[in-house]
Order: structure tokens, then sequence, then C-alpha cells
């Protein structure tokens, strides 16, 4: 166990590690970002900020022999380096978990063990796969690079065989798997929180909606039946024991028109769709992070009311919006990530709008969207 005055670190300086590394400094913690970006969000609010590259042997030896335990904020992260931190002091998630979340054959394929639904799916691995995928899909499908993919990115719909020969070209022939697509109804995530003791903590699962490929809002609570709420929770809870994994996972899920819910991906790391924990949970997802990391109880991730989380994109600088106007309403928290360049898609903060019902708190983000100019 880790106490207070202990030096954690976390491997990535964007917002995600900015809000760990906050939510530690509160509890008493001393934090080392590694980021090779001299601006990053997370670097501006370290003890101390490696300014050195994800793989540089040298900063991640420092890195260790500075942190008694590390964790990561992105999934992307070279496994080399995750395994090099790892000789050297407490690293979690552990390597063979975040290997997992970052290939989506294998993510799904071990959903599949730990018993969650799929999508159907087909692996690529070069053109010779092609024809057999597209027999075995045989309709509506995408086809998604296996690594790398986020925010939509990395994925194309296909309709039939050439479509899908020229989306595999388009990709970059890159190892891809083809899923058959599905007649969403809406899109849940389940966030958790597991210690090594093996304490696991739920977040109440949260209803999100994308645009542009991009979380647009989280409401909650969801507006799901409570049975397919718990059957998230089970789903995510037996893929973080399966896993023995230790951290904060966020597992997304499909909900079907036919009422089926289905395992579509996870992350290995705080979550965009857990954002609204920071105001609207006892215990938010950044503090579990640390208190899961440093091998603490858990702490209570009950919600203390309903919340919409609407993110802030970088479209709607010009030059900067009316965060008067936005703070005018009470029930709005607002979040900044402390990034100086707006640009077109990227994730500048977000703010929770909290009310007394989920009614009045989607009426709210709604209107104060609209003043900011955020376009639907
Ligand atoms: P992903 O990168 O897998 O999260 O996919 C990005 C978005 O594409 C999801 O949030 C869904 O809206 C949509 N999507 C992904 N996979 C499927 C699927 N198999 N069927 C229908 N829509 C999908």
């Amino acid at each position: 166990m880790l106490l207070p005055g202990a030096t954690l670190g976390v491997l990535g300086g964007g917002q995600l590690g900015r809000m760990f590394t906050l939510a530690a400094r509160v509890m008493g913690y001393q934090v080392v970002v590694l980021d090779p970006d001299p601006q990053s969000p997370a670097g501006q609010v370290a003890d101390i900020h490696l300014k050195a590259g994800y793989t540089d042997a040298a900063a991640l030896l420092h890195m260790a022999n500075l942190c008694q335990a590390v964790t990561t904020e992105f999934e992307n992260v070279p496994a080399q380096s995750l395994e090099m931190l790892a000789k050297n002091c407490f690293v979690a998630p552990s390597p063979a978990a975040v290997a997992v979340a970052q290939d989506r054959l294998l993510e799904k394929s071990r959903a599949q063990e730990f018993g969650c639904d799929t999508a159907p799916f087909a692996n690529i691995e070069d053109e010779g796969y092609l024809v057999a995928a597209w027999t075995q899909i045989d309709g509506p499908a995408l086809l998604k690079t296996r690594r790398l993919g986020y925010d939509g990115k990395g994925q194309v719909r296909v309709d039939n065989l050439d479509e899908l020969v020229a989306a595999f070209d388009h990709l970059g022939r890159v190892p891809c798997l083809l899923e058959g697509r599905l007649d969403l109804n809406q899109e849940v995530s389940v966030v958790l929180a597991r210690n090594p003791q093996g304490e696991i903590a739920f977040f109440p699962v949260a209803e999100n909606r994308h645009r542009n490929g991009i979380l647009d809002v989280s409401i909650v609570p969801a507006r799901v039946p409570e049975e397919l709420a718990d059957r998230a929770r089970d789903m995510a809870g037996h893929i973080a024991a399966g896993l023995d994994y230790v951290g904060i996972l966020a597992v997304e899920f499909f909900v079907l028109a036919d009422g089926r819910i289905v395992f579509n991906e996870m992350a290995p790391r705080p979550h965009n769709s857990g954002h609204y924990t920071l105001d609207a949970c006892a215990t938010d997802q950044f503090q579990q992070q640390v208190r899961a990391l440093a091998g603490l109880p858990l702490g209570d991730s009950r919600l203390l009311t309903p919340v919409v989380m609407v993110n802030i994109l970088g479209d709607i600088w010009r030059p900067q919006p009316a965060w008067d106007k936005l703070l005018a309403h009470p029930g709005v928290q607002l979040h900044l990530y402390g990034k100086t360049e707006a640009r077109p898609g990227r994730k500048m903060g977000h703010y929770n709008c909290l009310a007394a019902t989920v009614e009045a708190a989607i009426a709210l983000a709604e209107t104060s969207r609209g003043e900011l100019g955020i376009s639907d």
C-alpha cells in the first residue's frame, strides 16, 4: 500500500493525466508525468514533468526510480515501455491488460470468453483474408483497424466486397476487423475501479451520444431499464476480474433495437464518459484511479445528482467561448484542460450540468450548448 507522500507516475500528459495528477496531489501524493510536450496539460500541474518520448529508455528508468507506482492515461502507450517500467516499479494496469485493450481482435475475443456478446467480426491480417471475411459477415459492415483507432478514426462503412477491398486499401492494408453493422438504439458505458485486493467499485451506467465520431454528451443515469444496467455492470466486472485488472477500466456497450446489450470496446484508463463523476459522484474516477494504484480501499462511487456531461471541442473558439454566460447557470461546473491551441475536434474541456432530474439536466445542457454555439 502506498500512503500519501509517496510518488506516483503517469505515462502521458493529456487531460486524463492532468485530472489524475490533480486528484493525486489533493490527496497528498507527488506526481511525475512523462510526456514530450513541454505544454502538456498534465505536465503543467505535475511535481515533476519529464519531457521525453514514451520509448526513451533513460527517461523510463528515471521515472521508475522516482516513482513507487506508475499508471497510463492512454492505451496506445508502447507495450515495451510499460514492461520496462514494470521491471523497476509497480505498474497498473498491467502491460498484459493494456495489450488486450490495444487490439480490437484481442479485446472482442476476450470479452466473449468472459461471457459478453459482441457484433459478429472477422479478422483480416492481409488482403488474402478479404473474401473469407466478407463471406462470413455477409451484410452491412464496418472495417476497423485493429490498433490505434479512436474517436471513430480508422474505420470505414462497407456494403459489398468491392467497397471492402477499397476500404482496406484506404486504411493502409494494416490488420483490421470486419464487423457486422448493428442496429443501435443507445450507446452506454460502464466505468469501474478495481484495486490490487480485487475490490471493485462501479460508477453508474452512462448513456453516451457521439457527434462526428467524438463523444458529445453523457447522460446519467442512463435511460435504460435497471436490469439492463445491471447486466452491463456484471459484464464489465467479469472482464475486470478475468484480466486481474488494476486501475480504472471503461467498457463501452451497444444497446440494440431488439434489447440486447453487446460489448463494443474497452479503455484501460479513465474515460471521457466518466467525466460526469467529477461533480456528480461521491468519489470521482480520478480519485478512484489514485486509490486503486496506491492499493487503498476504493471510495463510494454513488451518484449524488442527475447529470449531463457536455464535451467542449476547439470548434467553438472564436476567439474564446462565452464562459460568463455558461457559468451564469448555477448548476454548471466547468473543467478546462489548459490547452493553449484550439483546433476543430480537439477536446479542450467539458462541463457538467447538475439538476434535480435527468430531464432538467438535459434541458440545461441543451440551453447552454446553444448559448456556447455548440451545434447539434
Ligand atoms: P468504435 O471506434 O468501435 O467505438 O466505433 C465508433 C462508433 O461507430 C461507435 O460509437 C458507434 O456509434 C459506431 N459503431 C461502431 N461499431 C459499430 C457496429 N458494429 N454497428 C453499428 N455501429 C457501430
